[in-house]
């Protein structure tokens, strides 16, 4: 519970004078907390970015344009909170970190010690078994994803959405058409194993899948009409 223990949940102002906070008239009060907690929001979400940006700082998306790494889970993020309406800080901050345990490194220890259990909790959720084969690894996000929080579907719902818009945009170099169509019919078999989460999120999935679909299969006709 961040409204226990340590102070700095507080506003730099309100941690001197704690007291101001409960001399407050009613609704003032009401007013106070709103804006704590907009301010510690802001303040955990933004640790997450500049945690991530830094251990993806060599790291760059699949795609042949070289996007850098961050772009991608900031973009998830983004979407959660300007498109499904999320305000939770623990799930944006989890869906910012989301890759940093599977991709560059991260000890879910490290996490923890500087987000929480909470947090740390979402991304190893949403991480897979390196150990595992790839194929493996893909069978096993849809045989989990019924099992997950509620967090944790937020952000893999998040997740399928920028990676569909990253093959339409910036495919991965050295992807056949067939590989980003199977990676479209994958992202499908995960959103359905999600189940209803959050209606504007799942509206937007299912638009981006369609039509991203049809521009990834148009791709397979065009090149094989010049092999032809
Ligand atoms: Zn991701």
């Amino acid at each position: 519970n961040k409204n226990s223990g340590s102070g700095d949940f507080l506003p730099r102002d309100l941690q001197l004078f704690p007291e101001a906070f409960f001399h407050v008239e009613a609704n003032q009060s009401v007013k106070l907390f709103v804006i704590c907690e907009l301010y510690g929001t802001m303040k955990k979400v933004l640790e997450a970015a500049c945690f991530a940006a830094r251990k993806h700082r060599k790291q760059k998306r699949k795609g042949i344009d070289g996007t850098p790494y961050i772009n991608h889970p900031l973009e998830v993020a983004w979407l959660l909170n300007a498109v499904g309406g999320v305000t939770d800080e623990e799930v944006l901050s989890a869906a910012i970190l989301h890759d940093t345990v599977e991709d560059s490194g991260t000890t879910p220890e490290e996490l923890e010690a500087h987000f929480g259990k909470v947090v740390a909790g979402y991304v190893i959720e949403v991480s897979d078994d390196k150990e595992l084969p790839k194929e493996e690894r893909k069978r096993l996000q849809v045989e989990h994803a019924p099992h997950l929080t509620y967090g944790a579907k937020l952000i893999k719902i998040g997740d399928r959405i920028a990676n569909l818009r990253s093959i339409v945009s910036d495919p991965p170099s050295g992807w056949p058409v067939e590989q980003q169509i199977r990676y479209f019919e994958w992202s499908r078999a995960v959103f359905t194993a999600l189940g209803p989460i959050n209606a504007p999120l799942e509206e937007l999935f299912l638009r981006e899948y369609e039509e991203g679909f049809r521009i990834v299969a148009a791709r397979n006709n065009s090149s094989e009409e010049t092999m032809k």
